[in-house]
């Protein structure tokens, strides 16, 4: 069952399917070799990260986040600079504390092997993770695949999805639904809006007021990454030399507030979703919105709409929230949220859909409203491709959210001024998404092979 929490988890940067995923397969693979009684007799452990994975690898901190994985490192819990600090012992030393095991020797060079002339079948993010005795033989191996935002799957899973991926399929009682068709409907015949259908479901899984607390947490999250992106100066990780410019922005909005009134707006929003992604791109705390590439867009439309104090607005920030989670549940069961299957129309195209939906809903929108919020979002999103520069996670992502979020804001604003029914329907619009992801060239599926990764050269 897919739950809000699903969607919105806290974690590090700067990629969901890169760095929370491995981090995740890395602790799940010892997890499972401690439950076949392998971990205790082990004396090496080697990760051959395959495809997406390993090319664009390095920049997305997927050798690191696999290495802490198998320390116990977990993405929500994990504070940035101890994860550094422990990452840069281990290659130091060659020393590695397996979690809940062993501490084995590690050679950095030989146990992490990139290797992106491997072109998995099943998913472009594979993971091979093997567990050796002392007389060389294997004691326990399995294949992992990061399949976006977060969500990591073995390859059984992945061939029979089944009933726990389900979208919304509450344990006890609760309503079902498969597309959006069908979630409107479920809306209508109840009389009810997509968050309160949505925050239903969540009852059955745990209280409500459980689920509302976890909805402020998420919120508080990107509130508190927002505000250390407009703090903190300096140059972004990882040889390109990108400076942050979030900070600097934000003192020109503070200090001249009404120079610029007409285009205010997008100002405030470029400014915030920089903020969130340039704490990204750094390796910062950040939450998956759907994905950590795309982390910038909600929270700048909901710091930007929903930021003043009071319980009021505090109702509007878990109505976005709910919503676009909704939203996003149905890309992920139908389509993809991962970049390296769909490109950046699976990232930053759903997460413009979901704020686009959030907003709409906020703005008081009917649920047919919300839906065509949502799809106005993706529709002009689609074909887009992911080609991040170096393999970082900083050209063209950290704009493209500032593009992304005014784009959200417009797509809502077009929703909600409509007259005459519209044309396409949200379900036909993320089949048209998951067609021209299976059609797309790899070179623009996150392996830093074609567009401005080929074009603009490093220095
Ligand atoms: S281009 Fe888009 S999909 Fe690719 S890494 Fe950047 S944000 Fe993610």
């Amino acid at each position: 069952m897919l739950s809000v929490f699903d969607i919105f988890k806290i974690g590090i940067g700067p990629s969901s399917s890169h760095t929370v995923g491995p981090m995740r397969i890395g602790k799940r693979f010892l997890e499972e070799a401690a439950a076949r009684g392998a971990l205790g007799r082990a004396v090496r452990v080697k990760a051959d990260l395959h495809g997406s994975l390993a090319l664009t690898g390095v920049g997305h901190g997927s050798d690191k986040a696999t290495i802490l994985g198998l320390m116990g490192f977990e993405p929500d819990r994990t504070d940035p600079d101890e994860a550094e600090a422990a990452f840069a012992a281990v290659r130091r030393e060659g020393r590695l504390a397996l979690c809940q095991g062993p501490e084995i020797a590690f050679d950095y060079s030989a146990d992490i092997d990139l290797r992106g002339d491997v072109i998995p079948d099943i998913h472009p993010n594979e993971m091979h993770l093997a567990l050796y005795g002392d007389d060389g033989a294997v004691l326990y191996e399995q294949d992992y695949y990061s399949v976006g935002g977060g969500f990591i799957a073995t390859a059984k899973q992945l061939s029979a999805p089944a009933d726990d991926d389900l979208i919304a399929r509450p344990r006890r009682g609760g309503r079902v639904f498969a597309s959006a068709a069908e979630l409107l409907t479920l809306c209508e015949r109840d009389g009810l809006a997509i968050h309160e259908l949505i925050l239903e479901n969540e009852d059955a899984i745990r209280l409500r007021t459980e689920t509302e607390q976890g909805l402020d947490a998420i919120w508080a999250a990107m509130r508190d990454c927002i505000d250390r992106g407009l703090r903190t100066e300096g140059v972004l990780p990882g040889g390109l030399a990108v400076s942050r410019r979030a900070p600097s922005l934000y003192k020109k909005l503070l200090e001249a507030p009404l120079a610029n009134e007409r285009e205010q707006l997008f100002d405030w929003l470029n400014v915030y979703a920089m903020a969130v992604n340039e704490e990204n791109a750094a390796g910062g705390r950040v939450v998956t919105a759907p994905t950590n590439g795309a982390a910038g867009i909600i929270p700048a439309v909901l710091k930007h709409y929903c930021a003043a104090e009071g319980a009021a607005n505090l109702r509007h920030i878990r109505i976005f929230l709910a919503t676009a989670a909704g939203i996003g549940m149905l890309y992920k069961q139908r389509a993809s949220i991962s970049g390296a299957e769909m490109g950046c129309q699976g990232e930053v195209g759903v997460a413009c859909s979901m704020a686009a939906g959030g907003l709409a809903a906020v703005w008081g929108g009917a649920v047919r409203q919300v839906e065509r919020a949502a799809e106005i979002g993706m529709e002009h999103n689609l074909g887009l491709t992911c080609d991040p520069v170096g393999g970082l996670v900083q050209i063209p992502c950290i704009e493209r959210n500032a593009i992304g979020a005014v784009k959200a804001v417009n797509a809502a604003r077009l929703a909600l001024r409509a007259s005459e029914s519209h044309k396409v329907s949200l379900d036909q619009v993320i089949e048209t998404m998951r067609q021209t992801g299976l059609d797309m060239s790899r070179k623009y599926k996150e392996t830093s092979e074609g567009g401005l990764a080929v074009n603009v050269v490093e220095c």
